[in-house]
């Protein structure tokens, strides 16, 4: 029942809190996707903050707990409805547990487990259920002895130097042992093998969201990984790895993949119904009794089944309306709040979402903004490249060729920010039309904000106007 737990590298028998070269990797899953972390959602209250500990140091922690402590909402830390918070139980993923389960008891019997990949869209669990698997495990205090867990966020590492640092740091029993920056990556490699050795015994290695390691790096740790046991002395090294592309496989090496795939668990999405017994549960735990109205927990539910059954999803819906809510001063959460919540998630999804683009595709999304604005009528494709070269060139940049403009409008149409229908425009021509699927109010300014763009933004007094149909419910493309 600790915070932030699947995300601190643990081991065991001895803990490596206090282990500094792990910190990289150890920002909660949450934070990385957009929107997560920009959705107005308070910072979380450090475990240092619960009743009896000393209060919290850091601004926003002593913010929070004002806050918690004059709730009429919650009933104390709002962590309960975080990312990072482990839940005491996991509805619905009790199949998946014994499965993972199965395959990793081996390790306190002393032998090596399985590989074993574990995939599944986001929210769907995968964290925390390795995170309670890894607690159960390491509750066998008696027979745990000789077996060392070590959970490794690869989304929050940049390079495979530092990946493989942080990794082999994490072996290190003491400040003595660790593996300063500036080695070569060969010397690098053979330091962790000493330290998996002086170990000993079974190693767990979970890489958690390893397919953005690959998407980023390619697939040379995972093969300096899977083979690392014919190296190895005393200790045998058994992958965990965490994707949340289902085709992840389909990008590694022949050899990498048989490796990896030795044993793999699927966590499919949680329907509506599920999503309700999940929220429940934490519902219970974060607020006051008789605060949540009905209807509250359904809706946030449907709203997250349509995303694809994002458990996360669901759970910022929650969080949101029940700040809403307090932004209301509301004794109750109402079914309204929810309504608010997702408008107001959405939003900074999309904001967060165009700033993450690259800077032709920033160019194009603003030159599509400013004719929708004036126009207000879909804008074929031709007048959008027009647009999009004049931009270009005021802003002194080499306008990328059409077929390439073109691609981009296909990635933001399949990131959900316009819509493109094919047109047909007599003697057999065809073209796109585009219209915009985001609110214009929230886009354009994230926009004219970012200094590649600000130079030819609008000036910051002018009147904004909302043009979408971004609040229809119906809706259900994600980002
Ligand atoms: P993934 O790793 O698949 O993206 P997470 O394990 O991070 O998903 O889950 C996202 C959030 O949803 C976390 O806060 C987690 O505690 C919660 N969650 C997911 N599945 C369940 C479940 N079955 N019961 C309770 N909470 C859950
Ligand atoms: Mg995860």
């Amino acid at each position: 029942m600790s915070p932030a737990n699947e995300d601190r590298p643990v081991d065991a028998p001895e803990p490596l809190e206090n282990n500094a070269a792990t910190t990289p990797a150890v920002t909660p899953v949450g934070d990385r996707r957009p929107g997560a972390n920009s959705a107005g959602g308070p910072v979380p209250i450090p475990a240092s903050s619960a009743p009896g500990n000393p209060p919290p140091a850091s601004a926003g922690g002593i913010l929070d707990a004002i806050l918690s402590s004059k709730s009429e909402l919650f009933r104390g830390s709002r962590e309960v409805l975080r990312d990072s918070y482990v839940p005491s139980r996991l509805p619905h993923r009790e199949q998946q547990i014994r499965q993972v389960t199965e395959i990793l008891a081996p390790a306190l019997r002393g032998d090596l487990p399985s590989n074993l990949l574990i995939y599944g869209k986001i929210g769907t669990g995968k964290t925390a259920v390795v995170a309670q698997v890894r607690q159960d495990l390491q509750k066998r205090t008696d027979l745990a002895a000789n077996l060392t867990f070590i959970t490794l966020n690869c989304g929050n590492i940049d390079t495979p130097y530092s990946l493989l640092q942080t990794i082999a740091n994490g072996f290190a029993k003491g400040e003595a042992d660790r593996i300063p920056t500036g080695w070569s990556l060969d010397r690098v490699q053979s330091g962790m093998r000493r330290l998996m050795d002086t170990r000993g015994g079974i190693l767990l290695l979970v890489l958690d969201e390893v397919d953005r390691l690959v998407a980023r790096s390619g697939d040379n740790i995972l093969y300096t990984l899977s083979q690392i046991n014919t190296e190895l002395e005393t200790a045998r090294l058994a992958l965990i790895g965490i994707s949340n592309d289902l085709k992840f496989t389909n990008h590694l090496d022949a050899r990498v993949r048989s490796r990896l795939n030795e044993e793999k668990v699927l966590f499919p999405p949680y329907d509506a119904p599920q999503l309700q017994d999940i929220l429940r549960d934490r519902a219970r735990e974060a607020f006051r009794d008789g605060v949540v109205d009905p209807g509250v927990v359904e809706r946030c539910a449907a709203y997250a089944a349509l995303e694809n059954g994002d458990a996360r999803r669901a759970l910022a819906l929650l969080r949101l309306a029940a700040e809403m809510a307090e932004r209301d001063h509301a004794k109750r959460i109402t079914p309204d709040h929810v309504v608010k919540a997702k408008n107001r998630l959405e939003q900074d999804i999309i904001v967060d979402c165009c700033r993450t683009l690259p800077p032709h595709c920033k160019v194009l999304l603003y030159a599509i903004l400013q004719s929708f604005e004036r126009r207000r009528t879909g804008v074929l494709t031709g007048e959008v490249y027009d647009s999009y070269r004049r931009l270009a060139e005021r802003l002194g940049l080499q306008p990328l060729h059409a077929r390439s403009i073109s691609n981009y409008v296909s990635e933001l149409e399949s990131l959900g920010l316009i819509r493109a229908t094919i047109v047909s425009r007599g003697r057999g021509g065809r073209t796109r039309e585009i219209i915009v699927d985001v609110p214009i109010s929230e886009t354009m300014p994230a926009l004219e904000e970012d200094p590649l763009i600000a130079p030819v933004g609008r000036p910051k007094s002018r009147g904004q106007l909302l043009l979408t149909n971004f609040d229809n419910p119906a809706r259900t493309d994600t980002f």
